[in-house]
């Protein structure tokens, strides 16, 4: 194996130890679910950022994938996928807004399916490259906007939505069975924007609102 100055620097800042560290921060944070922290230990979150990120891919932080987009910081990807699993297992997710893939990639080993969908086409094959590549086979994706759900593989006892509408579209409402959990940020603006818990009874929705947080907007369309 020829090592280049390049490859020793990847190798340290994506190494197991790397991993360990995020997956203290988060616990640090108040994120409790170890199957969620442990899951995010194992998936290469450096594969889902551009070769020039990926010695940050494991810091607390947001970073672009392009297109004006962000990969989730780790904190929030654990806590709203912490927040989804709460009440017991997940056969089908709807993802709204697949970005990096990353969500989708955590999701994939904790639920039976993933349903992923995003709207900007250029982010959507790359994440598809990375699912083959890696050989996550239950990440189902569509090139669609989310504001419609994906009603032929609905209803969902999850939905997550990974970025930030005014308020949520009736469509993801309709989609979530009884006894399903949505997670989702809402908010005109990044100042304002709160994550909301949604679940489903018989008797109708409950919503709770469990942090503020900050999104790139919910936009319709494809592009
Ligand atoms: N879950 C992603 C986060 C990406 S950022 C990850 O782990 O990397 C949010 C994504 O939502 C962006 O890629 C954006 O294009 C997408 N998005 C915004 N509005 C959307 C809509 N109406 N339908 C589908 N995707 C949408």
């Amino acid at each position: 194996m020829i090592l280049t100055a390049h490859s020793i620097a990847g190798v340290g800042m994506t190494s197991q130890r790397t991993r360990n560290r995020m997956a203290d921060r988060l616990r640090d944070r108040g994120v409790v679910d170890e199957r969620v922290i442990e899951t995010m230990a194992s998936v290469p979150r450096h594969l889902f950022v551009d070769e020039a990120m990926a010695t940050r891919a494991y810091e607390d932080a947001s970073l672009p994938i392009g297109q004006g987009q962000t990969i989730s910081q780790p904190y929030a990807v654990a806590r709203m996928t912490e927040l989804l699993l709460a009440d017991g297992p997940r056969e089908r997710v709807l993802e709204v807004g697949t970005g990096s893939g990353y969500q989708a990639a955590v999701l994939s080993r904790l639920v039976d399916n993933v349903y992923t969908v995003e709207r900007i086409k250029n982010l959507l094959d790359r994440a598809r490259s990375r699912f083959k590549a890696l050989e996550y086979r239950n990440i189902h994706t569509r090139y669609t906007d989310g504001s419609w759900g994906w009603a032929s593989n609905g209803p969902f006892d999850g939905i997550i939505v990974t970025a930030a509408p005014r308020s949520v579209p009736a469509a993801l409402y309709e989609q979530l069975s009884v006894g399903g959990r949505m997670v989702v940020p809402v908010g005109a603006r990044l100042e304002t924007q709160s994550l909301l818990l949604i679940t489903r009874t018989l008797e109708g929705f409950h919503e709770q609102r469990m942090h503020d947080v900050k999104f790139v907007p919910f936009l319709s369309g494809k592009s």
